[in-house]
């Protein structure tokens, strides 16, 4: 068995990983990578962020097709399969991996496939997939393995008709009639999917508000514009049991209910992957979640093992992860690159697209924070009309003495773009986060950003 020394070595190629590597090998590290699937990119590339946003995107130019009156010029209104859509998702797949493999090489990083574990707190076992066991020791390590579906083991998961948010992926047709259960942030982003494809969808949500971090005007029109979309939501309902045939699936519900549909798909819940890591051989532990605790420097019990991205929990998002990856390696070479990463914004790929960053109206209001209002309805703004995207609102929420942005809550077109300006603006220092940037200074017009300094001019008229 080989042995080959490392300064760092990095386990998962996902976002964390990756913003790991990156990070220490441009501090002049010695850097190797393990990575157990065939091609980098982790979970957020092939199961979860990267394919799930394509799919949406094909099947929102679908709904403009068959929606738009200037294309009934070409033809009647098409419906697609679910694997023709997937077609598009596996060409950005693929674009993906070649373009961040290639960071890997230009940055004289080592990569192993296989899996990885751990010998000793500096030493790790690589299971090559082509057999072979490998030997990797480092100074430091970090664990950046991600997370996968939670499955309970009273689900069937072997059954054609059970998916979860990875093997849907595999689905090789367009069911009639989906339940998804969970309406958590993927429940709500496929049921926009499934529904855009003309799909009825069963949501079943284990609780009484769908998305209830969220503002809640904004937590009511995502439930809206679903339900506009045929999707039937079935709030505070949690499964009793799930009974698979050789046609269908029935759940029922611990309230006496019984869905029927052709499929089901399960979104409650993701564990963190370290069940293969053998954490015991360096006294670590992790929760019934499979996740690793960290201080905040991103570094575990043991001194010199960190861990970052999903495995880690909160808040599990692709765009997090890269950042405490980063970080991680970061608190290590110490190239003042750390950063804690405790602030990040909302992104919701559901149809209308949803975003935010800082306090809603109820956290202000709860907080007793004397605060205001000011909207934007993109029905009124000229890009939106050109567009033909008029669902959605901008929602600014200031101090009302100060005109400190305290929270920007976004929906519709481009709103995971659009809460970016407020964001900038967030950040800036004292008295320049003020509700007057917005106007006092000149928009590009007709543009979406525009909705600020409508926003902003509703906002300031109501103070007295
Ligand atoms: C359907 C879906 C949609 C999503 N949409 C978004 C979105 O729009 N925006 C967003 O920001 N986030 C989104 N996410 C979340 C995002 O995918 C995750 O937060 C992100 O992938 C976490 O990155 P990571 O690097 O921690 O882990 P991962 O991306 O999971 O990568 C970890 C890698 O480590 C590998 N690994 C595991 N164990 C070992 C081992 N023992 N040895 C070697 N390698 C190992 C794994 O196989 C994996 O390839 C979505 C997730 C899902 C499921």
């Amino acid at each position: 068995m080989a042995l080959y020394n490392y300064d760092i070595v990095v386990l998962g190629s996902g976002p964390a990983g990756e913003g790991a590597a990156m990070n220490a090998a441009k501090a002049g590290r010695k850097v190797a990578v393990v990575e157990n699937r065939r091609q980098v990119g982790g979970a957020s590339t092939h199961y979860g962020t990267i394919p799930s946003k394509a799919l949406r995107h094909s099947v929102r130019q679908i709904m403009q097709y068959n929606n738009n009156p200037l294309f009934r010029q070409i033809g009647e209104p098409r419906w697609f399969s679910f694997p023709d859509v997937l077609k598009s998702a596996e060409r950005v797949i693929a674009k993906q991996v070649a373009s961040r493999t290639s960071y890997y090489a230009r940055n004289r990083v080592d990569l192993f496939f296989g899996n990885a574990s751990f010998a000793d707190a500096n030493t790790i076992e690589v299971v090559c997939n082509n057999g072979v066991l490998e030997r990797l020791s480092a100074k430091q390590i970090i664990i950046a393995t991600g997370s996968r579906p939670y499955r309970p083991s009273d689900i069937d998961f072997d059954h054609p008709r059970v998916y979860d948010s990875d093997t849907i992926l595999n689905l090789t047709h367009t069911p009639r009639r989906l339940i998804i259960y969970g309406a958590g942030v993927i429940g709500c982003e496929y049921a926009s999917i499934f529904s855009g494809l003309g799909v009825l969808v069963d949501l079943i949500d284990t609780r009484d508000q769908l998305l209830s971090f969220l503002d809640d005007e904004i937590s009511d029109a995502l439930s809206y514009h679903l339900r506009n979309n045929n999707v039937l939501i079935r709030h505070s309902e949690e499964y009793e049991r799930v009974e698979t045939m050789e046609h269908g699936v029935v759940l029922h519900t611990k309230s006496g209910k019984k869905i029927k549909a052709d499929a089901l798909l399960w979104c409650n819940g993701r564990t963190g992957n370290t069940d293969g890591l053998r954490l015991e051989n360096v006294g670590l532990k992790a929760n019934n979640r499979g996740q690793i605790t960290v201080d905040q420097e991103y570094r575990t019990e043991v001194a010199n093992i960190y861990a970052a991205g999903d495995v880690i929990g909160w808040p599990a998002l692709a765009s997090a992860a890269y950042d405490q990856g980063r970080s991680a390696a970061g608190s290590i070479v110490d190239n003042d690159t750390f950063r804690f990463v405790d602030d990040v914004p909302t992104g919701i790929y559901t149809i209308p697209e949803i975003s935010s960053i800082g306090k809603n109206e109820l956290e202000l209001t709860q907080a007793k924070i004397p605060y205001e209002v000011g909207k934007a309805f993109f029905k009124g703004m000229a890009r939106a009309q050109i567009s033909g995207e008029e669902v959605g609102m901008l929602k600014i929420l200031f101090h009302r003495e100060t005109l400190q942005v305290l929270g920007v809550h976004c929906f519709g077109y481009q709103a995971s773009e659009i809460v970016h300006i407020g964001q900038a603006i967030m950040n800036q220092p004292g008295e320049a986060n003020t509700l007057k940037y917005f106007v006092n200074t000149t928009f590009n017009y007709p543009t979406m950003a525009e909705a600020y300094r409508v926003a902003a001019f509703d906002g300031l008229n109501r103070l007295f």
